[in-house]
């Protein structure tokens, strides 16, 4: 396991290298101290796993974010002093995986890698999961790929677990806290913030209309639910 740590504080760049060290010593730590250089190891390197500072010397943390998110779907957590709900929401809605508040607590960062860790792996697929074809999209949960009027879609990990999970129960209507269980994992099922953006990023990604989503309907005070067009 590979993680990259984009962080101009060499004090925290030890602290997050030590506490792999003696917790999980098949990890390689990789540090970038810039964003710009961060980027470059991304490409380069391809790490595992990316934890990454929102303030950054040459360039804000959000814009490396997008940046990596322009070549790569790799599991990014955001590490920040900043508390304000509206960085993390915009952390996640730009891609990131989570987030986690400095100062933080060395159990609680190997939580969430391990957590992220296990949301990037792929489900098992069942004999059930036939491709999901519309008039203007189909996903193929075997090769994982979506396509909208013909051209792909880009989903990340957890984007497309959530999705394969909302179309195995095509038609019911899924809890919040079913849907943080199943797709984040039971530590998360209070985080209805990370749902409700990550289901605005599947509409944006993949309605013809996201503010009139189809596909993707909310039951509200529920859950989610997906049905498929006539
Ligand atoms: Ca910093």
């Amino acid at each position: 396991m590979k993680v990259l740590v984009i962080e101009d504080n060499p004090e925290i760049q030890e602290a997050v290298s030590l506490t792999f060290e003696l917790n999980w010593p098949d990890a390689k730590v990789l540090a970038a101290l810039e964003g710009s250089a961060g980027i470059t190891k991304a490409e380069t390197e391809s790490p595992d796993m990316i934890i990454l500072d929102l303030g950054l010397p040459d360039m804000e943390g959000f814009k490396v974010l997008k940046e990596i998110r322009g070549f790569s779907d790799i599991p990014v957590i955001i590490l920040t002093v900043r508390k304000d709900e509206i960085d993390k929401v915009r952390g996640l809605e730009l891609g990131a995986d989570d987030y986690i508040v400095k100062p933080f607590n060395h159990m609680e960062l190997l939580a969430r890698v391990r957590a992220v860790l296990r949301r990037s792996h792929i489900p098992e697929l069942k004999g059930t999961d036939m491709p999901f074809v519309t008039q203007s999209l189909t996903i193929d949960f075997a090769a994982r790929t979506v396509v909208k009027l013909g051209k792909q879609v880009r989903l990340t990990p957890t984007e497309f677990n959530l999705l394969q999970y909302l179309v195995r129960n095509e038609g019911k209507v899924l809890s919040h806290h079913a849907l943080l269980a199943k797709v984040w994992g039971e530590e998360y099922t209070d985080a209805t913030e990370y749902l409700k953006v990550y289901i605005q990023r599947l509409r944006d990604k993949l309605e013809d209309d996201p503010a009139n989503p189809r596909l993707i309907l909310s039951e509200r005070g529920v859950g989610y639910k997906f049905t498929k067009p006539d």
